[in-house]
């Protein structure tokens, strides 16, 4: 496995033409250590400083040890890749900042050359056999890059940032390399549902490509997008809280603060963490509350983070100044509001603090995770304190039992505070010991093993479908087993199937191939080719009815062999269509670009040309709609593709199918659809018959096929496969087998 970060879990200091390593503690180093300290693994990133070339085969050498590979940026990269369209222009949108967002072409190519840099980089190392775990909002454009040259490997990503809402994805003018990028991976994991419903509707509306669920397809390979909320080393920080260092600490800090009821925060210094509102809010509070000046003291804690950069710049001023105020507004001689910390802590004075605080303020306005609200969690032995989290934060899908705010609603944030401050022991020994539960068992190792675990399911799954995919042997077998046949017969769909979908229903008329190739296949003595289609009859009559085929129309309301009248079904009713039309014309009048199609045993209501989204919305209301009428009715509401539709319950294409089943006493039968009414077919089909699904393999189909370019291909080769030389498909047969 190789693990791909912008970031190695180690940061190389230059001191004196020595290099030192400091390693990182981070979640993320904790989690993988495991992995990529085994032997053949790596992991493979910046080393976090530039490096001059004389030292970096030194660098190297050194960090190979640890299994780990540098990639050296240069200073541009660092400037424009990295600090530049990294954290100016992604940080910001993805944090739903779309104002911060700097827009620079030129930063966007030194991206985009970086992210090559990694690749070329990894593809140097990797092969079609490896498991690649890319990480983070840096490296967006690696999954594809590296699938272009390995088409066969497994790659992961991992989003640790918030995916934005597609209103504020769209903003950015490199939307599509990024989707694009992305979607080379197998997996794509976010932090939470809401990031994965926001990426899938981004890529539907931004790339096309739909899928089901979670999972879409794309070039032909289904991937999947899911949750998979990050979390710490619970056991670590549970420990470190139970040492004898910790608990001196904490009676320490308790004795430096006057025993004053203690409230923290921390946080890295960064718009996204809400320090302004948070600072507001607790300035409320005094001003609310004024009984609680001189018994509380907020630890406010600050980690330095992209300081050169104007916003940060402007951040800390402003902070600096809102400290200032409410310190200069409410101390007294032996009390300060406000203990303000602009630096870095140890971890293990983290864990005093953490232990020593009665309440712990994390109130992002926006946070993909969020590790310092489960640090609180886990560091809570005695299961005392509350934690006072905010609803934009990624572990408030998770940390259910903490008191949640709104970060810029500062009035109720206040009284949240408030809350807190005197929630009875046994109420707050009741949320931390639920939230105790949840961190100790989604902790950070079953975060790793979830994520492999998909990984390693959706590539079984690829695996799966590429052997009931209509390889080179199974059409040479299909092919000798048709020709051997001298009953044959073949059910073919036909939108979807033999024409491309078309968002206008009547340009999917045939072309002058398919009538070709279907008059090839249907003049042969030996074919019944039976066209089954959910179109009215009349059409399907002008379009095919001069061929040598047999028509089902409407799912089997209508049929007709090819040198017979058409006939109907004449136990069906078709008295049911104005009560049915008048609620589906009611969602027509809502639903622009909607409309209804009448047929004569049916009504469809079609959706293809409205807004991306309100169409399947409304199928499925309409579907709820008439649930109940349907049924008195005798009728069944089926969704299509981009169509609902009604009609009588005992219609379907596998019944009528069956009248041919049993009429002919086939020896070939081959049947082929792409939406789910041909389900019905394939369900009826005898187990020896050739079942093929177009464009999907969630089917009760043997085989499946990627489009209708595929089935014409098929069929062509199938038909002029036929020639009388025995020996020849003797040998192909030995061939294929
Ligand atoms: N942290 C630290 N030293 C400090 C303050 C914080 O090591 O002085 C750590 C903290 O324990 C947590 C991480 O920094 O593990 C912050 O992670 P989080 O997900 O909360 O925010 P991020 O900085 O990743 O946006």
């Amino acid at each position: 496995m190789l693990i791909v970060s912008n970031r190695l879990p180690v940061k190389i200091i230059q001191k004196d033409g020595l290099s030192t390593y400091q390693p990182s503690e981070g979640g993320l180093a904790t989690g993988l250590g495991s992995i990529y300290k085994e032997e053949g693994n790596l992991w493979i990133g910046w080393p976090g400083a530039l490096v001059a070339d004389k030292d970096k085969e030194k660098v190297i050498q050194d960090l190979d040890n640890d299994n780990l590979y540098p990639i050296f940026l240069t200073e541009k990269e660092i400037l424009d890749y990295y600090e530049g369209f990294s954290n100016e222009t992604l940080w910001p949108l993805f944090h739903y900042f779309p104002t911060y967002s700097i827009y620079n072409p030129e930063q966007f190519e030194v991206y985009k050359q970086a992210n090559q840099k990694f690749a070329d980089e990894i593809l140097k190392i990797a092969t079609e056999d490896d498991v690649i775990w890319i990480h983070d909002y840096q490296q967006m454009l690696l999954p594809e890059m590296i699938r272009r040259k390995l088409p066969g490997v497994t790659i992961g990503f991992f989003l640790h940032i918030p995916f934005p809402s597609y209103e504020v994805f769209r903003m950015l003018p490199w939307r599509k390399e990024l989707l694009t990028g992305l979607t080379g991976a197998d997996v794509i994991g976010f932090h939470t549902y809401d990031d994965v419903r926001h990426f899938l509707s981004a890529t539907s509306r931004i790339l096309n490509v739909n899928g089901t669920a979670n999972e879409l397809v794309i070039d032909d390979r289904k991937i999947v997008a899911d949750a998979f909320p990050i979390s710490i080393d619970y056991k670590k920080y549970k420990q470190l809280a139970e040492s004898t260092e910790t608990k001196r600490n904490e009676r320490k800090l308790k004795e430096l603060t006057g025993h004053n009821r203690l409230i923290i925060s921390i946080d890295r210094l960064d718009y996204s963490k809400g320090i302004l509102h948070r600072l507001q809010a607790y300035k409320l509070l005094l001003e609310r509350h004024p009984e609680l000046r001189g018994k509380v003291t907020l630890v406010h804690l600050v980690v330095p983070s992209r300081d050169k950069v104007t916003k940060y710049k402007e951040l800390k001023e402003e902070m600096d100044m809102l400290i200032s105020d409410i310190n200069g507004q409410y101390s007294s001689f032996s009390w300060q509001p406000i203990q303000h910390f602009y630096r870095s802590f140890r971890i293990d004075i983290l864990s005093a603090l953490y232990k020593a605080a009665d309440v712990a303020l994390v109130t992002p306005l926006r946070d993909g995770m969020n590790l310092v609200s489960k640090e609180y969690v886990a560091s809570k032995t005695d299961q005392r304190g509350v934690l006072v989290l905010s609803e934009m934060a990624g572990a408030s899908r998770e940390l259910s039992e903490a008191l949640m705010v709104n970060p810029s609603d500062i009035w109720d944030y206040a009284e949240k505070i408030y809350q807190a401050l005197n929630m009875p022991v046994e109420e707050q020994k009741r949320r931390m010991t639920a939230m105790q539960q949840t961190v100790s068992k989604f902790d950070i190792f079953n975060w790793v093993n979830n994520f492999i675990g998909r990984l390693e399911e959706i590539k079984a799954w690829q695996q799966e479908l590429s052997t009931r995919n209509i390889n080179e042997s199974i059409r040479q077998k299909m092919a000798i087993s048709y020709h051997y046949g001298s009953r044959r017969l073949l059910f073919l769909d036909y939108d979807g199937t033999m024409v491309s979908f078309k968002k206008q229903v009547n340009e999917a008329k045939p072309d002058d191939e398919l009538l070709k190739l279907l008059e090839c296949i249907s003049s042969d003595p030996h074919n019944t080719v039976v066209i089954t289609s959910g179109r009215d009859y009349h059409t399907l009559e002008s379009w095919l009815g001069h061929l040598p085929v047999d028509i089902i129309a409407e799912h089997g309301a209508w049929y007709k062999e090819y040198d017979g009248p058409w006939r109907h079904r004449r136990d069906l009713n078709a008295g049911w269509k104005p009560d049915i039309r008048s609620v589906l014309e009611v969602y027509t009048s809502r639903t622009p670009g909607s409309f209804i199609e009448e047929k004569s045993y049916s009504l469809a209501w079609h959706y293809r040309k409205t807004e991306s989204g309100l169409g399947s919305l409304r199928a499925q209301e309409i579907t709820a709609d008439l649930k109940y009428l349907a049924a008195d009715l005798g009728l069944q509401v089926l969704q299509g593709d981009k169509v609902v539709e009604v009609k009588n319950i005992s219609v379907n294409k596998g019944t009528a199918a069956k009248r041919w089943l049993e009429k002919t006493d086939a020896d070939f039968i081959m049947a082929i659809g792409d939406d789910h009414t041909d389900e019905d077919t394939f369900k009826a089909m005898p187990a020896d018959a050739i079942t093929i699904k177009v464009g999907s393999n969630v089917s009760e189909a043997t085989y499946y096929l990627r489009s209708y370019i595929e089935v014409r291909a098929l069929l062509r080769e199938i038909c002029t496969a036929s020639t009388d030389d025995e020996d020849e498909h003797e040998a192909l047969l030995e061939e294929a087998n």
